[in-house]
C-alpha cells in the first residue's frame, strides 16, 4: 500500500492556502461514452450540488467547468481552460479527467483527430481543434490534483481494448511515473465502468479537504486508487457471499445464489458496489442479480473476456465450497430449526403454529443439539440453569 504522507507532500508542495474560499473543477473528457460524467451528477453523497453549492463544512466551494453541465458556450466557457493552462487562473483548480487518452499522432497522420474541445489558430489563421490530451498535458503542469474519473481515463478501459485503432491509454500513462501536480500529488486514480458518483464526489471532497489542511490524510495504493474505497474485493462486501461459502451456486441468471459459475469475477476484484450500491445506496451489481466482469481493474475488458463464462479459478475454489459448504450448510440448517423454537415448545414436544406442521427433532438431532449446547455453555451457565 503506497501511503502519500504530509512529510513527502511538504518536500514538494505546499497546501492550500487557509483562505481559500474557491477551488475550480476543469472536467476534460477524451475517448469516453460520458458514463462518468452520469454517474457524477447522480451521487447524493456528497451530491454535485453539495460541492458547487459550498454546503459541506471546511470544504472550498467547488467551480465545475463541464462541457456538458456548463450553462455557457464558445470562448466564455473556453476562457477559464485557456487560463488554465497557462497557469494565469489566478485560483487554484482541480482537473478531472474522463476518458481514455487517444494517440493524436495517429489521428494526427490522416489530417484528424480522436477527441477534442475549443480550437487554436493555425499558422494559416485557421481553427484547429485541440486534442483533449493536449488540454490534460497543459492543465496537469499547474493543477493542484489530477483526478481520472473511470476506467478509460484511469487504466485505458474500453477503447484501449485489444485491437483498437486508436492506441488509446490512461492519464497515468500520459503523464508518466513522475508526474507530481503543483501540490505534489500523482494522478489519482477513480476506476470503475462507470464509477459509482459517490466514490467520485467522496475522492473529490476528501482531496480537497486534505489538501486545505482540514481532512485526514487520504490514503492511496500503489495504483493511485483510493484505499478506503479499492481496498476490498467485491466478494468480501457481497449479499451472496454466504452461497459462496455453502457451496450454492446459481445455474442461470436470475437465480438467488452466488454468480461465480454464471461468470463472477467478483473474488479477485477490487471494488465496493455491493456496499455502497450504485445510486443513493440502491443497486450495485451481484445486488441486482448481475455477474462481476472486473470493470474496475487494469486488466478490464481483455482479461475478463469473454464475460459471463466460469472463471478458470473457480474449478477449484468453488468445487472446495461445494464439499466443505455442503456439510457445514447442513449442520447449520440442523442449528436454525432448533433457534427457531422456544422453550415452552421444546418442553411441550409441540409448535402450536396455524401456519404449518413444523416437525418435532429426531433423536439423531437431540443428540446433536445436546453436544452443540455442551460446547455452547462450556465457559458460561446455560440461562436457567443452577449455577453451581
Ligand atoms: S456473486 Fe460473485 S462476488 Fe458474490 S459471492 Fe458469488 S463470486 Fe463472490
Ligand atoms: S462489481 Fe464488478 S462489474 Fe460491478 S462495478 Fe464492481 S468491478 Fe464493475
Amino acid at each position: 500500500m503506497a501511503k502519500l504522507n504530509v512529510a513527502m507532500l511538504a518536500q514538494t508542495s505546499a497546501l492550500l492556502p487557509d483562505n481559500i474560499e474557491e477551488v475550480h473543477a476543469f472536467w476534460i473528457a477524451g475517448g469516453s461514452c460520458d458514463g462518468c460524467s452520469i454517474a457524477a451528477v447522480g451521487a447524493t453523497s456528497p451530491s454535485v450540488e453539495d460541492l458547487t453549492n459550498g454546503t459541506i463544512p471546511g470544504a472550498p466551494k467547488v467551480i465545475l467547468h463541464h462541457p456538458v453541465l456548463a450553462v455557457n458556450a464558445g470562448e466564455s466557457f473556453m476562457e477559464p481552460f485557456r487560463l488554465a493552462a497557462k497557469g494565469e487562473l489566478g485560483a487554484p483548480f482541480v482537473v478531472l479527467c474522463e476518458g481514455s487518452i487517444m494517440d493524436e499522432g495517429l489521428a494526427a497522420e490522416t489530417g484528424g483527430y480522436w477527441s477534442g474541445m475549443g480550437s487554436d489558430e493555425d499558422e494559416n489563421g485557421d481553427p484547429q481543434p485541440i486534442p483533449s490530451s493536449s488540454w490534460v498535458t497543459r492543465m496537469a503542469e499547474h493543477a493542484a490534483a489530477v483526478i481520472a474519473v473511470g476506467t478509460c481515463a484511469t487504466w485505458g478501459g474500453i477503447p484501449a481494448a485489444a485491437g483498437n485503432p486508436t492506441n488509446a491509454a490512461s492519464v497515468m500513462d500520459l503523464l508518466g511515473e513522475d508526474y507530481r501536480s503543483s501540490l505534489g500529488l500523482p494522478v489519482v486514480n477513480i476506476p470503475g465502468c462507470a464509477p459509482q458518483g459517490d466514490n467520485i464526489t467522496e475522492t473529490i471532497i476528501a482531496v480537497l479537504l486534505f489538501l486545505h489542511g482540514i481532512g485526514p490524510l487520504p490514503e492511496f495504493d500503489e495504483l493511485g486508487r483510493p484505499a478506503w474505497l479499492f481496498g476490498e474485493t467485491v466478494h468480501r462486501g457481497c449479499t451472496r457471499a454466504g452461497y459462496y461459502e455453502e457451496g450454492e451456486f446459481a445455474k442461470q441468471h436470475g437465480d438467488k445464489e452466488c454468480l461465480v459459475e454464471v461468470g463472477c469475477w467478483g473474488p479477485v476484484v477490487q471494488c465496493n458496489i455491493n456496499q455502497r450500491g450504485a445510486i443513493n445506496g440502491m443497486g450495485g451489481c451481484m445486488n441486482v442479480g448481475a455477474p462481476c466482469i472486473g470493470c474496475t481493474m487494469p486488466g478490464f475488458p481483455d482479461s475478463f473476456a469473454p464475460f459471463y463464462q466460469t472463471p478458470p479459478g473457480t474449478v477449484v475454489s468453488s468445487n472446495i465450497s461445494r464439499v466443505t459448504g455442503s456439510l457445514v450448510s447442513n449442520l447449520r440448517k440442523m442449528t436454525q430449526a432448533s433457534q427457531n423454537r422456544t422453550n415452552k415448545w421444546n418442553k411441550d414436544g409441540n409448535v402450536p403454529s396455524g401456519w404449518g406442521h413444523v416437525a418435532e427433532p429426531s433423536v439423531l438431532e437431540k443428540v446433536a443439539h445436546f453436544a452443540y449446547e455442551k460446547l455452547q455453555f462450556k465457559n458460561s451457565p446455560k440461562p436457567g440453569s443452577k449455577v453451581k
